[in-house]
């Protein structure tokens, strides 16, 4: 079962601490049950329950105090992590984000050199704090060269931090907000600690409309000792960057979390609603629909696993993560937004009720593509990859499965986030080339025309500086890095051929979409758009196969799940 199932959890664990972290956190959230989780959505109830019992069960002190920093057992474990992400997200995306926010405060703390920093983040979370990182300034987004924040030197060698921060969950109650800002004068960049409790720190207002606080606060001559420095210059700049790439790999968790609980009740109301005198299940159309958002569904979770695995392993010698991450981060939310249309569908006018989570779920689920970097900044990170990843492959050791019980020490010295187009990968054709399932073999010769277009009418100079272009471009790569990593993970996680044959059924038809999107660019050229003409197939068809994948995965799941009342 390769879906999360709070009601029959069974995942491995290397440990019985972690276990008992998942548990005791679907505990907490049955027993609170759906009725209320919805009341305190619509009031916008701030989640003073949820908060305490973190800080009573010591959650986010185990979970986010890497190894020798905190109590014993206490480690930063990307695959543990995963799972608590999917959780909160199966519940609620406001109790996931104040967790984000936590894992996004708390990235340039570990990072820096400052030991008495790093302790008092320690005993601070021990203690059950939340944290926040304040990156963003409501003028510049995703342009932080821009950033405003600024400290300025004092003689007796102090510094005052002025300026204001936009959209920064936590900050209302962050004992350590992490904040970016620039040196006056010479313009370094510094990440420094802020404590909302102090009278020149301004909490100005929530400027979001929900449960969470993303707030807009002030700093108004803010005195900052070298004691809340937390890093300066290029080590700033890395933090911040860094920081992004381990943080956005948790918004496709959301994205699975949110569609998962959404798919168990989508499809027990369709399975249990009579029209004309039978299930809803029964027309062709749902069923396709259910199929098809239940093959997305666990192509985003093989996906995701599989880029955690890389996560993990990764070394100054082997950053192939820094693709996979932006993958995660752009494609599973999007594929999440996909599968929630496809949900809808089903769903109707079910999806609308009150006491629904999937009217949550419809809203959240629009979040995800949009934080921490939009789907075209991603876009525009990945296609970087492509040239190497696609011509200039080089050999790695197998890369098993990581679920063992390590500290992940690099994502915290992660060093220079730069030469990003230097990152070689592996073979990516070989994971493809070693399946006979039909719609890899279709998925793999869509792949090498797509790899002729490169080669044989490689865009020009002009299509390169088009951002419009190289986003249609990016989004054909982006599916191939996707279905490689699919693959390889099926094979780990022992998904049979007939999922594996339906994953590539949508994978087909949607290279063929983004190469028709390619083919009408203004720009394209008669060569390219042969090439495109190439690259758009039908998939293999196969009813048994299909029917199959209805009959024992999909409409298996009918009353697999439902949350308490
Ligand atoms: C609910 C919520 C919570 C948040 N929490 C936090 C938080 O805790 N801490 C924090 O620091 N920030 C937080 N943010 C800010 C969030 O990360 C920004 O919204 C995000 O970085 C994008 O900025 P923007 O939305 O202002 O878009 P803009 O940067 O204004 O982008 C406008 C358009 O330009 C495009 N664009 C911009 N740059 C590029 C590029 N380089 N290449 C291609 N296209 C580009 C975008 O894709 C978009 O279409 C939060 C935001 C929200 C809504």
């Amino acid at each position: 079962m390769i879906l999360l199932n709070p009601k029959a959890h069974s995942r491995f664990y290397p440990d019985m601490r972690s276990r008992d972290i998942m548990l005791k956190t679907i505990e907490f959230f049955e027993k609170k049950g759906r009725r209320r989780i919805k009341a305190d959505d619509h009031a916008r109830v701030w989640y003073a329950d949820f908060l305490e019992f973190q800080k009573a069960e010591r959650l986010f002190a185990t979970l986010l105090t890497p190894a020798g920093y905190g109590a014993a057992g206490c480690r930063w474990d990307t695959w543990r992590n995963c799972e608590f992400n999917e959780i909160l997200a199966f519940y609620g995306l406001a109790y996931w984000y104040t967790w984000q926010v936590s894992v996004l405060g708390l990235g340039p703390i570990w990072q820096s050199q400052n030991e008495g920093l790093k302790r008092r983040a320690a005993q601070l979370l021990q203690d059950g704090a939340v944290f926040a990182f304040g990156l963003s300034e409501r003028k510049h987004g995703a342009d932080i060269y821009s950033t405003e924040m600024t400290l300025t030197p004092m003689p007796d060698g102090t510094y005052r931090a002025n300026g204001e921060k936009y959209y920064i969950g936590n900050a209302n109650l962050a004992p350590m907000v992490s904040t970016f800002g620039k040196l006056s004068g010479t313009g370094d960049y510094a990440f420094f600690v802020a404590d909302y409790r102090h009278r020149n720190y301004e909490l100005v207002q929530n400027v979001t409309d929900s449960q969470s606080y993303v707030a807009q606060f002030a700093l108004h001559d803010y005195p900052i000792s070298e004691a809340e420095i937390l890093s300066r210059g290029q080590e700033a700049w890395d933090a911040a960057l860094n920081t992004v790439n381990v943080g956005k790999y948790n918004l496709g968790w959301a994205s699975i979390g949110i569609c998962t609980h959404a798919f168990y009740e989508a499809i027990r109301h369709a399975a249990n609603r009579r029209l004309y005198n039978m299930s809803v299940t029964d027309f062709p159309h749902v069923r396709q629909l259910l199929t098809d958002a239940y093959a997305r569904l666990v192509a985003m979770k093989l996906f995701t696993l599989r880029a955690a695995d890389y996560m993990r392993s990764a070394s100054p010698e082997d950053r192939r993560y820094l693709l996979y991450n932006p993958v995660v981060k752009m494609k599973v939310t999007t594929q999440g937004e996909e599968v929630i249309n496809l949900l809808w569908d089903v769903i109707a006018a079910k999806g609308f009720e009150k006491d629904t989570y999937f009217a949550m779920a419809a809203r959240d689920i629009r979040a995800l593509p949009k934080l921490e970097g939009t789907v075209h900044v991603n876009i525009a990170l990945i296609v970087k990859f492509m040239a190497n990843y696609f011509f200039n492959p080089k050999a790695y050791p197998d890369l098993p499965q990581r679920s063992d019980a390590a500290n992940d020490d690099f994502l915290f010295r992660q060093g220079p986030a730069k030469g990003l187009g230097k990152i070689q990968f592996h073979d990516f054709a070989s994971a493809f080339q070693a399946s006979q399932v039909p719609n890899v073999r279709s998925f793999l010769r869509q792949v090498d025309a797509f790899k002729e277009f490169l080669a044989m009418d490689t865009p020009d100079d002009a299509q390169q500086k088009d951002v419009d272009f190289l986003l249609a471009l990016g989004e054909i790569f982006t599916l191939i890095v996707y279905g490689q990593l699919v693959l390889e993970n099926a094979g780990i996680h022992g998904v049979g051929n007939d999922l594996v044959d339906q994953i590539f059924d949508f994978m087909v038809r949607d290279l063929s979409r983004f190469a028709l999107q390619l083919y009408s660019k203004p720009s394209s050229t008669a060569g390219q758009m042969e090439r495109c003409l190439k690259m758009i197939q039908k998939p293999a068809v196969d009813p048994e196969r299909y029917g199959r994948v209805w009959r024992d995965h999909v409409f298996a799941l009918r009353d697999a799940y439902e949350m308490s009342e």
